[in-house]
């Protein structure tokens, strides 16, 4: 025999309520689930062992960076298209590029190719300040709203053709490059302090590229090596 049915419409509201109530707190804990499971899968399972660079990747909210339409994706190890053609990178290399560069909460960093401003909170989370160069004017401008938005006051970004650095800010700590050139340009290499590194993609345009690490030690001297194939997109010039 079916049961019947006691419920008022008073209670069938309550329960349309609580329901939508549960779905909105379900959907905010499942990207910081996600976020947990990224770190954990695709970041440390893989070798990063940095606790101050896994830190940063589990507290920095990536769907924010990512346009609408692709939020459902920002956990997902891939890169994601982000307008104007160009990409937020793999969580991995993100994370891969930071430990790399063996960021201190001292430093002043450079970054080329703000992008989404992910790669620039990721930093900001660990060092000093991120000064961050942006060539395509909409892009830097919606980094900008973004990471004042979560409230990230030690990131200034700039539009501009990042190959010459940034002088009057210069010497750096850390330069990171995030588009490829298909070398490492001289001006940054000049404005890295002595004891400093630089994290670049070096190659040619739509093939594969070096991950390259450049340190240069006390006395000035210069020396790099690669450390795996990477693919990003390519640092253009300004006419
Ligand atoms: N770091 C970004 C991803 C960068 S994609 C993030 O976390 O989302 C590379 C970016 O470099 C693109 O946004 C591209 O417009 C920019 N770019 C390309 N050439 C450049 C140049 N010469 N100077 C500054 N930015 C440049």
């Amino acid at each position: 025999m079916p049961m019947p049915c006691y419920m008022t419409p008073c209670a069938i509201m309550l329960t349309l309520m609580c329901a939508h109530e549960v779905s909105a707190a379900g959907g905010a804990s499942s990207y910081a689930e996600e976020r947990a499971e990224m770190v954990i899968r695709q970041i440390a399972d893989r070798g990063v062992r940095d606790e101050r660079v896994l830190d940063a990747m589990r507290r920095v909210p990536r769907h924010e960076f990512v346009p609408d339409n692709e939020k459902r994706y920002a956990y997902r190890d891939t890169p994601l298209p982000i307008g104007e053609g160009q990409t937020i990178s793999q969580p991995y290399i993100v994370a891969l590029m930071t430990e790399l560069a063996q960021p201190d909460k001292s430093h002043r960093v450079l970054e080329i190719g703000t992008g989404s401003g992910y790669q620039a909170a990721i930093l900001a989370e660990i060092v000093q300040h991120v000064y961050t160069i942006e060539i395509e004017a909409d892009l830097a401008q919606r980094a900008t709203e973004v990471l004042r938005k979560l409230g990230y006051e030690n990131v200034t970004v700039r539009t501009g053709d990042g190959y010459a650095g940034w002088a009057e800010h210069a010497p750096f700590d850390i330069i990171i490059v995030t588009a490829a050139p298909d070398h490492i340009p001289q001006p940054l290499i000049d404005q890295l302090k002595p004891g400093g590194r630089m994290v670049a993609p070096v190659g040619p345009t739509f093939a594969t590229q070096e991950l390259r690490v450049l340190e240069k030690d006390a006395t000035g001297k210069v020396s790099s090596k690669g450390v795996a194939p990477v693919r990003f997109v390519p640092l253009r010039r300004q006419q």
